[in-house]
C-alpha cells in the first residue's frame, strides 16, 4: 500500500508543452485518482503563452486528457483540475517571477514546492536565477530538471553549475526516468535481497552481461531533433547507464540516496576510459536502411542525405573492478528494431566438466514492455535416459501483486513531493557518465568513416554480431 503525499505546490514550467500534456499532468491525475495526493496540494502550470486558469484548464482539456488511458473519469478529472491554477511567466522575464513568488507564498502551510523545468535546458540558468531573486529557493523547494542534461561533459557541466549556483545539490532531482521503471529498481533487492544471486553475480560465473534497448519506431517526425542527437546521447549516456550501474554496483552501505548513488557512481568511474584505437574496436555505430516497406534513416523527413548520425550503437565495455575484470558488458540501442525491449541479461559460464553436456544458465531481467525476470534452466528429458533440455522459468512481476503499476513519470513525481533523492541522478554520477561517452563522441567527430548498416526491422548490422562473436559469444537473440 502506498501512503498519501505531503503536501505540496508544483510548479510546472512548460505546462503547455508536449511532455506535460503526454505525461506529466497525466501522471499527476493518476496519482490523484489513487488518493495518493494530499488533498491541498496544488499544481501552477507556467508557461509563455498568455492564457488564464480556465484557458489551460480547456487547453488542458482537449490536449492532456486524451493520453490518460486508466482510470478516468469525468468526475475525478473535474476534481482534479480543482488542484490546477495557470500563471504567464516568461523565464527571462524577473517581474512574472515576482507575481509567481506572490502566488505561492499567499498560500500557508505548503510543505514543500517543487519546481519542476520541463522545458529546454538553455532556460535552466535565467529560471534558476529568477527563482533564486524572488527567494523561491529556499530549503523546502525542490528542483526537477528534465533530460537532456547536456549535450556533451562541457554543456552538461555548464547546466550543472548553472543551477548549483542557486540551488544546493540535495534540491536536485534530475530526471532519468528509467529509473522509474519497477523492474531496475527490482535488480538491488534481487541482487543483496536473496541469498542465491550475490555468490554467482561476479567475474567467477557471468561470462558476459548485455544491455539493450531496442524501439521498434525509427525517428517518425523528429528527424531534425534527432539527427543533432543520436542513439549514444539519446539512450547509452543515461538510460543504459543506469542500468549498467543497477547490475554492476556493489552493496551499498544503506539504502539512503547517496549510498546507493556513492555505489552507482564508482561503477562509471571505473569503467575502462577508451582510447580511439579502442573506439575502433569496440564501438559499432551503424544507421537503418530501407527494408520491410519502411524508409531508411537517410529517407526520413529533415534527415540530411549525408548524415553520419547512428540510430544504432553497440559497445563492449569493461569495468575495471575485482567484481567485473575481465568480464565484458555488451551495451545496445538501435531504432528500427524488430521489437521494442529494454533488458539486461546474464550468461552465465559453462560448467568446466559438464555431467549433462548441457549449456550455460541465463539470466534476463525485462523491464519493457512486460516487466518479467526469467532464468533458463537445464532440466531432465521425459522418458528415459538423463538427457537435459533448456526450460525457462519466468516470473511476472504482474502477476506478483495487484496493486496498480504507475508508469515510472508518476513514481518520479511522487518522490520527488516526498523528497527522495534515490531515483534521481547526482551531479557526480551524470558528468562521470559523460567523461566515459566523449572518446565516442570525439572519434566520431574526427573519423571519415562512414556509420554501419542494418536494414530496418533488423537486429543491427552484421559488425555488432561479430563483436560478441569475436569472444565467442553471441547477442541473446542468436543465442539458442
Ligand atoms: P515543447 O513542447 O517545445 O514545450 C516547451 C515548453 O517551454 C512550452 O510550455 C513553452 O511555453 C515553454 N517555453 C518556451 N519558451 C519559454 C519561455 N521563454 N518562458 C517560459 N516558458 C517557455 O517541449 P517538450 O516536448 O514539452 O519538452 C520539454 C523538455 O523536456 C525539453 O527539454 C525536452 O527535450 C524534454 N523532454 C521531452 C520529452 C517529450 O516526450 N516531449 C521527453 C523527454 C524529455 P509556450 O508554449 O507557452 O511558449
Amino acid at each position: 500500500m502506498t501512503a498519501q503525499l505531503n503536501n505540496f505546490d508544483i510548479i510546472l514550467f512548460g505546462a503547455t508543452g508536449d511532455l506535460a500534456m503526454r505525461k506529466l499532468l497525466p501522471c499527476l491525475y493518476q496519482a490523484h485518482a489513487a488518493g495518493l495526493l494530499h488533498p491541498e496540494g496544488r499544481i501552477l502550470g507556467v508557461s509563455r503563452s498568455k492564457l488564464d486558469t480556465a484557458g489551460f484548464l480547456e487547453k488542458i482539456h482537449s490536449d492532456s486528457k486524451i493520453h490518460i488511458k486508466t482510470h478516468f473519469s469525468e468526475e475525478m478529472w473535474q476534481s482534479f483540475v480543482r488542484r490546477i491554477q495557470y500563471l504567464t511567466v516568461d523565464v527571462n522575464n524577473l517581474s512574472d517571477f515576482e507575481r509567481l513568488a506572490q502566488t505561492v507564498k499567499a498560500r500557508t502551510q505548503t510543505d514543500n514546492v517543487v519546481i519542476y523545468l520541463s522545458t529546454a535546458p538553455k532556460f535552466f540558468a535565467p529560471a534558476c536565477e529568477h527563482l533564486a531573486k524572488v527567494g523561491l529557493n529556499g530549503s523546502n523547494v525542490r528542483i526537477v530538471l528534465e533530460k537532456p542534461l547536456g549535450t556533451d561533459l562541457a554543456s552538461s557541466q555548464q547546466i550543472n553549475a548553472d543551477v548549483a549556483q542557486y540551488f544546493q545539490e540535495q534540491q536536485i532531482y534530475r530526471i532519468d526516468h528509467y529509473l522509474g521503471k519497477e523492474n531496475l529498481q527490482n535488480v538491488l533487492p534481487l541482487r543483496f535481497g536473496n541469498i542465491f544471486f550475490e555468490p554467482v553475480w561476479n567475474r567467477d560465473f557471468v561470462q558476459s552481461v548485455q544491455i539493450t534497448i531496442a524501439e521498434q519506431l525509427g525517428v517518425e517526425e523528429r528527424g531534425e531533433f534527432y539527427d543533432s542527437t543520436g542513439a549514444l546521447r539519446d539512450m547509452v549516456q543515461n538510460h543504459i547507464m543506469q542500468m549498467l550501474c543497477f547490475v554492476a554496483m556493489e552493496r551499498p552501505k544503506s539504502l539512503g540516496a547517496d549510498d546507493v548513488r556513492d555505489e552507482k557512481l564508482k561503477v562509471v568511474a571505473a569503467l575502462k576510459p577508451m582510447t580511439a584505437n579502442d573506439v575502433a574496436r569496440n564501438v559499432i555505430r551503424a544507421q537503418y536502411t530501407a527494408a520491410n516497406g519502411l524508409k531508411g534513416y537517410l529517407q526520413e523527413h529533415n534527415v540530411p542525405a549525408d548524415s553520419r548520425t547512428e540510430t544504432y550503437v553497440a559497445i563492449r565495455a569493461e569495468i575495471d573492478t575485482p567484481r567485473w575484470q575481465g568480464v565484458p558488458f555488451y551495451l545496445r540501442t538501435g531504432k528500427r528494431m524488430p521489437s521494442r525491449s529494454a533488458e539486461i541479461v546474464l550468461n552465465f559460464k559453462p560448467q568446466a566438466k559438464p555431467l549433462f553436456g548441457a549449456n550455460a544458465n541465463r539470466l534476463v531481467i525485462r523491464l519493457q514492455p512486460d516487466e518479467t525476470i526469467s532464468t533458463t534452466w537445464w532440466v531432465k528429458q521425459v522418458g528415459s535416459g538423463l538427457d537435459v533440455q533448456a526450460a525457462t522459468m519466468t516470473l511476472d512481476m504482474a502477476q506478483v501483486s495487484d496493486e496498480r503499476r504507475a508508469e515510472a513519470y508518476e513514481l518520479l513525481l511522487r518522490e520527488v513531493i516526498d523528497g527522495r533523492l534515490n531515483l534521481f541522478n547526482r551531479r557526480d554520477e551524470l558528468e562521470k557518465a559523460w567523461e566515459w561517452v566523449m572518446p565516442i563522441l570525439d572519434y566520431w567527430a574526427t573519423t571519415p568513416d562512414k556509420p554501419c548498416e542494418y536494414p530496418a526491422q533488423s537486429w543491427g548490422p552484421q559488425e555488432a554480431k561479430d563483436l560478441l562473436a569475436r569472444d565467442g559469444n553471441a547477442w541473446l537473440e542468436d543465442q539458442q
